[in-house]
Order: C-alpha cells, then structure tokens, then sequence
C-alpha cells in the first residue's frame, strides 16, 4: 500500500513539474534549458528528463541557439509548439453559433458557421451544434493528426458553479449544464467560460507593455461585461456585471429587477431605441430625410450615418451614451485603479465621438493622480479573434494540473 502511495506521489510530482516546465515556456517564449533550471528550481537533470518527454511529445520544439554566460558555450532554445494538439471552440452568440477546430492558439483547421433559427427551442439548437461538433471529432479522428485535447464553449451569460451552470438571458436558458452535456457525449475535457472573458484572453495574448500589470478589459456586447487582469492572471473574485450598474437613478427598468442599469442606457440597442422614439415624436430631420421612408427596422449605420451628415438629434443620443460609458469607466477606475482599460464593441468601432465623449467624461470625474495611471484602449474583437481568445483561454485550462494527460 505504501509503494502505491509512493509511486502515486512520484507520478504526481513527475506532472506538476512537467506542467511547471511548460507553463513557463508558454508564458515566457524561448527560453534555454539553464534558465528554466534558474526559473524553475528544478535540477539540470530533471530539465533535461522533463524536457526531453516534452519534445517527444511536441508540446516543445527545439529553435535556434543562444550565447550563456560561459564563454563559448551555446544553448539550445526552446519553444512551445501550440499544433501539438486540436480543441473545438464553440461561439455561442445570440444571432449564431460558430464551430471551430483549431491548435492550441487557435488558428483554424476547420470553422463552421450555424446561423441562429429562434424558432429552435434550446435542445434543438444544442443538437445541432453537437452533431456539428461530433462530425468535426470524426473527421479530425479520421484524419490521424495531432490529438483533440478538449472543447471550449463560449457563451454570452453566466457561468457559475465551476462550469457546471449556465444562465443566460440572450438565450433563455436559466439552468443549462452545458459541461454535462458535452462531455457525456464526446468524453473529452470540456470548459465553458464567459465570451467576455474569452476575448479578453485573445487580448492578453497580444501582449501588453513592459510594467503593465493590471488591466480591465470591457466587453459592450448585448450586455457590458468587465475582467479583471492582475500580472497576467483573471481575479476571479470579479464578477464583472458592470451592465446593471446604475448610472442613471430613475432610468428605464431592466430585466434584472434595477432601473438605469449601463447596458440599457449605452448600447447600441440603447441608441436605436432611443432613435426610434426620437423618430416617433417628429425629431432627427437628417436621418427622417436619409431614411426617405423607408418602413425596414432602424439600424445602427443609419444613425451614425445621420450623426455624420449633422443630425444633432442622433449626435444628441450618442452623445448621452458615451457620458453614461464616462461615467461607468469612472466608476471602475475608481474600484480598480487599472494601468490600462481596453475596450471591445461595436458601439464604438462605428462611431469614434462615444469613445472620445466616454474618456473625457472618465477623466472629468476621477483624481488626477488615477486618471494619469490609466490609458484607454479599443479593440477590435472578431469573429476569428473571438475563435482564438476561446482556444488560448482553453489551452490555460487544459493545462491546469489534473486535466492534461502528461
Ligand atoms: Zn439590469
């Protein structure tokens, strides 16, 4: 029983140090076998076993040399090699679902797209998906190349409880065990994670300037969502729902349960349904006369174009929503403190006066000393970015000691 126990222990041990050596590589780029000894603790010995199962295992390719300290010495660098194994991402948004089989970096082998019918019921949209997912393992299975390591779904809601509960307004689903459901039927390792919070990711992995160590990223989708980054890791103690926060104390009631949440108040729903009423009560002549009665839905380009051509009607309601955005963002540099705010949405790629309006009025109402500490960024997250943000945040995942089979 004791020799199991040891054994057991000597097995444990042999994965976490495998995981420490590649987790290294990972975050840090190339490095040589005396530095990851240097930086890890380990002994040169253990190196070179831990790399040499690494290499064979591709996860580590051998690139290149470079000069040690000792004089005319060279050492081998190494680097991570994300085409060692395949994941499936899964983009669950509100108007599709796109299906992605990718490397650990996430640049596609395959991608697929199902356009939402909202006359599917939730089984029959999550069929769908499964069947397209069980052909992508099929083929890839058939195909003999490198391994599927796991599936990572991103959805726009709520995960809770590990993975295990997804609740989602945008989709109607209130109790989904998604995770359940997936991993039942294709026996991999599956994770489900915030769509917010996979796009941050694809942002980390840009990179982020020498002595940045705290930054928020801001999703403005249909809901705005916050993550909290802190030397490079999540704070998971940050929900994030900075969407129904009040910024407006009488403002129009949420399905929440509060009045003048954020998201009602600046998104691009938030701007058409306030051009519409501006519309209804004989207002906004540039867009009316743009619009040439047209009867088709309002949509976003109209009212940017008519703020473009002068309509002070439409600039009016933008306006209002990049102060509402000021004054969240004030909010949360005054929570955080952040070195950097990066911020996604289409909200503000399409008009360029919101973002301004928002950083003015974020300034105007924070210290001075917080305000200097902080710089804004956009962003532009898409579709293939969204794909990649899903692959990398899983790459993490699968990596995390106990899911990877090293
Ligand atoms: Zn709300």
């Amino acid at each position: 029983m004791q020799n199991q126990d040891t054994i057991g222990n000597v097995q444990l041990m042999q994965k976490i140090n495998r995981q420490k050596v590649l987790d290294l590589v990972r975050r840090r780029g190339p490095s040589a076998r005396p530095e990851i000894a240097r930086l890890t603790g380990l002994s040169s010995s253990s190196i070179t076993n831990i790399v040499g199962f690494l290499l064979e295992r591709r996860l580590l390719v051998e690139t290149g040399q470079i000069e040690t300290r000792d004089v005319g010495r060279k050492a081998t660098l190494l680097k991570y090699d994300p085409s060692a194994c395949l994941v499936i991402c899964i983009d669950i948004g509100s108007n599709g679902v796109r299906i992605a089989l990718t490397d650990l970096a996430g640049a596609a082998r395959v991608s697929k797209e199902i356009c939402l019918d909202h006359a599917l019921v939730d089984r029959e949209m999550l069929d769908l998906v499964r069947r397209e997912v069980g052909r992508l393992v099929e083929e890839a299975r058939a195909a003999g190349g490198p391994a599927i390591a796991g599936i990572g779904i991103a959805i726009s809601g709520l995960v809770l409880n590990n993975d295990r509960l997804v609740v989602s307004s945008s989709m109607h689903w209130r109790s989904l065990p998604l995770k359940e459901l997936f991993e039942a039927e294709f026996l991999l390792p599956v994770f489900v994670q915030n769509n917010s919070l996979t796009k941050a990711h694809w942002r980390l992995h840009q990179g982020l300037e020498a002595g940045e160590r705290h930054v928020v990223f801001m999703d403005l989708a249909m809901g705005v969502g916050i993550i909290d980054f802190y030397d490079r890791r999540i704070n998971e103690s940050v929900i994030g729902e900075l969407g129904h926060t009040t910024v407006q104390k009488d403002g129009p009631p949420c399905f929440c349960g509060n009045h003048g949440c954020l998201e009602l108040l600046c998104s691009v729903e938030a701007v058409l349904r306030q051009t519409r009423e501006a519309l209804a009560q004989g207002r906004c002549p540039v867009l009316r006369a743009l619009r040439d009665g047209k009867e088709t839905p309002l949509d976003f380009a109209e009212a940017r174009a008519a703020a473009a051509a002068g309509d002070a009607d439409v600039q009016g309601i933008l306006r209002s929503c990049g102060e509402f955005l000021g004054i969240a963002l004030a909010n949360v540099i005054n929570l955080f403190n952040p070195q950097r705010i990066v911020i996604n949405g289409d909200l503000l790629l399409t008009e360029e006066s919101i973002f301004t309006v928002a950083v003015e009025e974020a300034r105007a109402r924070v210290n001075e000393v917080l305000s200097q500490n902080v710089r804004f960024e956009k962003v532009d997250v898409g579709p293939d970015q969204a794909i990649q943000g899903i692959a990398l945040y899983l790459a993490d995942r699968i990596f995390e000691l106990g899911t990877f089979e090293f």
